[in-house]
């Protein structure tokens, strides 16, 4: 909620007073697949007697094997995957290195900030929103401490408050709220 030393306007006529609330919508997020990382603790042998095992060295867990890029193409809808594996970099024996789980798939589910939705309500001098009606599209500006927030709006309610000149209006945000330091 931002309320405070703010001047702001509407298609251009400024108002009297508003508030402007900004909601943060939550979105789900949810890690769907378990993660794997070499196995430290594999080794081999192949059948020609040569040596393999997972190495600490980042980026080159097995430097005793080449990896092998098998394009596969599916004929009906052309559609293609490469399965990589890996062989012994001496005789060419397919060799399959170990895996162990490196993060599991998240059990739960984790809310992180998403988009944010922004409605606004103004109160202006009757006379100086001119032919605004509900349903309109408007332009709102709002500037405070060098900086400047501006959008579309809906114009969901206008309220006449009794007797008074002052007209209250209630809009909802279209799109997104712009920011900028001015
Ligand atoms: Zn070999």
């Amino acid at each position: 909620m931002i309320k405070h030393n703010m001047t702001a306007w509407i298609n251009g006529k400024i108002v009297h007073e508003f508030t402007l609330n900004i909601i943060v919508e939550p979105v789900e997020f949810s890690t769907g697949f378990d993660t794997y990382k070499p196995d430290p603790a594999w080794s081999y042998t192949d059948p020609a007697g040569h040596y393999h095992a997972t190495s600490t060295e980042p980026g080159h867990p097995w430097p005793t094997l080449d990896v092998v890029r098998d394009e596969h193409i599916d004929p009906d809808d052309n559609e293609s995957w490469v399965v990589e594996s890996h062989v012994c970099s001496i005789c060419r024996v397919p060799v399959e290195p170990a895996m162990i789980l490196d993060k599991p798939a998240k059990p739960y589910v984790e809310f992180v900030p998403g988009r944010k939705s922004w409605e606004i309500t103004v109160r202006m001098i009757n006379g100086s929103a001119g032919s605004i009606s509900i349903g309109d599209i408007v332009s709102f500006r709002a500037l405070a401490e060098g900086h400047e927030v501006f959008g579309l709006a809906h114009v969901v309610m206008i309220k006449h408050s009794g007797m008074s000149a002052i007209l209250e209006m209630n809009l909802v945000g279209v799109g997104s709220l712009g920011t900028r330091d001015l």
